[in-house]
């Protein structure tokens, strides 16, 4: 019996300190070669340490998510040589999942209805005088905080003042082992009124799809056992509205690794929407797995 006990507490030990990484399009345009250096690095954290990679497929906005997409992810991914643990997750597979999350939300208390569009949100801002273009034009002003409207038919938004009561003056942090934009590395160290005067009552649902990128991603991340999360440093401010909802699901903070963004000859950021050249297009034009490791010096 010893000896088992024993085994168990080895095996968890080495499960946790295991690197456990992941890839996560979205599945609405074709793969560029951001996209490659993201998938190859987030594998190369992974094999460094023996660890796990995984595969993600963040497919929740239907307008937007396209199958030959998808398909084309999987053929890219293979072609630059990643492999990823069989159990893909399919977000769109998982709309219950992020429901009884928000159910968590709602019993405690932290999330409410919200009924406005974006003019009803920008009347309402002008009738404040609050510029629209500034900075806090992003803060919604809460004019549905007090209607208790479902949450089942409506956008859902954090009550952050609620949650500040609920979680106290708490300091939360994160470790970055790679960069944020500015060059931010270590612990990260934010509080919830930080939070606050940056996000206001963010959507953690949107009507059309019952989730958000933010619920999905911490629930997925969780529930996948990432324990190193990479991805562009484009995420990096968004991660403390990651951590604060892991907080409050009680679930552990992985560490991050956000990485720099593949720029274009004119200095621009890749983008599908821009349409920029698709690994796709590469592969069929001739250029080598190597000739794209060495574009990306990786
Ligand atoms: N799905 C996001 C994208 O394709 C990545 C999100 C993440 O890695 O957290 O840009």
């Amino acid at each position: 019996m010893d000896v088992i006990y024993k085994l168990f507490w080895v095996i968890t030990y080495f499960i946790k300190i295991m690197i456990v990484s992941r890839f996560a399009p979205s599945p609405t345009g074709l793969l560029h070669l951001g996209h490659a250096y993201s998938a190859l690095l987030a594998f190369r954290l992974a094999k460094k340490r023996n660890g796990i990679f995984r595969l993600r497929i963040e497919n929740i906005d239907i307008t937007r998510c396209k199958k030959v997409y998808e398909d084309s992810i999987y053929e890219d991914l293979h072609w630059l040589g990643v492999k990823w643990k069989k159990d893909i997750v399919r977000q769109s597979d998982r709309i219950p999942l992020y429901q009884y999350y928000l159910k968590i939300l709602e019993e405690k208390d932290l999330v409410y209805g919200c009924k406005c569009s974006r003019s009803d949100i920008n009347n309402a801002l002008s009738a404040l005088s609050i510029p629209i273009n500034s900075f806090d034009s992003k803060i919604y002003p809460g004019t549905c905080k007090e209607k208790k409207l479902s949450i089942w038919n409506n956008n859902v938004r954090v009550d952050i003042e609620k949650i500040k009561k609920y979680l106290g003056n708490i300091i939360l942090s994160f470790n970055e082992n790679g960069l944020g934009p500015n060059g931010e590395t270590g612990v990260q160290h934010f509080d919830i009124n930080w939070l606050q005067k940056k996000y206001g009552d963010f959507i953690v649902a949107r009507k059309d799809i019952r989730t958000s990128y933010n619920l999905a991603v911490t629930v997925d991340d969780h529930s996948q056992n990432i324990s190193l999360v990479s991805r562009g440093n484009d995420l990096f401010y968004v991660t403390p509205i990651h951590v604060l909802l892991q907080k409050l699901f009680n679930f552990q903070i992985p560490n991050f690794f956000h990485h720099r963004l593949i720029i274009d000859k004119k200095g621009k950021k890749l983008s599908k929407t821009k349409k920029s050249v698709s690994l796709n297009q590469l592969r069929m034009e001739g250029i080598s797995l190597d000739e794209i490791k060495s574009m990306l010096d990786i």
